[in-house]
């Protein structure tokens, strides 16, 4: 499993190519074991042109030589590949990606359209890689041939990985507070007057995603459905200058008394299915902790094992919730591009797409 699958690769593609997330896909599938891209879609102002004119490449790594030349299609299904990655805006996903799904296509998606639709998975494989089995109900009661299978949202993303270890000891309530890159808001994103020096003290929809989407993904899966986790979280969410990496300040109450030591144990004995299955894009350890006062921090610790590891730090008591972290992921690797890369690769091992 770990070089080919049955020897050769499978062509994928990107929905929503030329954007933020869709540049992520691009760099993280470059080389990658089992996926080759052959297609690449994006909107009507983009299509038709080469991949070199249609975008403006934001990332530091040069983008790979072979797709420059390949043409941008229009999202339509007609010839793109089985599996397709969706770094779309929400706003043209909720047509698009069903449009897909129903012509045979998967679909996995980064957008917030279907994320909480209960026949749909919103998956981090190390967490709750069992609820892609709802897959087949979506199939049964939409009559699609294809599906949709979604990710968090990038900030849900670090405080549900920190969260599922925790839940051994019973999670009663969590207060978070986020300081989110400007990478979040996609390109060109947020004006640069509106940030540079300063902090902006809300992002549209970003809470209540937090708190709905946490519950899910925590949540039991029985017969078809996802029961939501009973946690109660209640989420500030904020925007920084900082360029790729949201970071949360995260208190939290549990119903029973860990040590702050049983805590870090959990925290660094984590691990999951696709550690198990040695997965492309599985970091070896999902969140790793740091000793330093000062860590983790965005620029020093984000890109870690290519920006697919939870970073965390400053364990400590909190006078009201009982207990106190910090976390940081990256928001368009772990929070969007190769969180869905890594739910594919699920679903290749798991024979899901045979
Ligand atoms: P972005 O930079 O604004 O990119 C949006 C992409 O969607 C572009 O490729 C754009 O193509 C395409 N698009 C827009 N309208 C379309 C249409 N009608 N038909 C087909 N394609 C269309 O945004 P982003 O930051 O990459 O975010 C993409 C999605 O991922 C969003 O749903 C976002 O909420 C989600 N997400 C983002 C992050 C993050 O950290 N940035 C994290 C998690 C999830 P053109 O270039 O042709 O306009």
């Amino acid at each position: 499993m770990s070089t080919s699958v049955s020897g050769r690769s499978i062509e994928v593609g990107i929905l929503g190519a030329t954007g933020m997330v869709g540049q992520q896909f691009v760099r993280l599938l470059d080389g990658h074991p089992w996926f080759k891209t052959t297609w690449l879609g994006a909107s009507e102002r983009s299509e038709g042109r080469t991949y070199r004119d249609a975008m403006k490449w934001r990332l530091a790594t040069p983008p790979p030589a072979d797709v420059l030349d390949m043409k941008v299609e229009p999202c339509v299904p007609g010839n793109a590949p089985r599996i397709l990655f969706s770094g779309m805006d929400a706003g043209a996903a909720t047509d698009i990606e069903p449009a897909f799904a129903a012509a045979g296509h998967i679909v996995v998606s980064n957008a917030r359209s279907f994320r909480m639709f209960a026949d749909v998975p919103l998956v981090i494989p190390e967490v709750n890689a069992e609820h892609l089995s709802l897959i087949a109900r979506q199939r049964r009661e939409r009559g699609w041939s294809g599906a949709i299978v979604t990710n968090p949202n990038c900030s849900t993303v670090v405080l549900s990985l920190v969260l599922a270890p925790l839940r051994q000891f019973g999670l009663a309530k969590v207060m978070v507070t986020t300081l989110q890159a400007v990478s979040g808001a996609g390109y060109p994103g947020v004006a640069s007057l509106d940030i540079l020096g300063n902090v902006v003290p809300a992002i549209s929809g970003e809470e209540e995603k937090m708190e709905s989407e946490t519950q899910k993904i925590l949540g039991a899966y029985e017969r078809e459905s996802v029961s939501p986790h009973r946690v109660i979280v209640s989420a500030t969410t904020t925007r920084v200058p900082v360029l790729d990496g949201h970071t949360e300040s995260i208190s939290v109450q549990f119903e029973q008394k860990p040590t702050l030591d049983d805590v870090r144990a959990a925290l660094e004995g984590f691990r999951g299915r696709p550690q198990e299955l040695r997965l492309p894009s599985a970091p070896p350890q999902p969140i790793v902790y740091f000793e330093a006062a000062d860590r983790p921090q965005p620029r020093l610790d984000v890109e870690r094992d290519n920006g697919m590891t939870i970073s965390t730090g400053r364990l400590r008591p909190c006078s009201i919730l009982g207990t106190k972290l910090v976390a940081l992921g990256h928001n368009t690797v772990r929070g969007a591009a190769g969180a869905a890369i890594l739910n594919a690769e699920m679903m290749v091992a798991e024979g899901m797409l045979d």
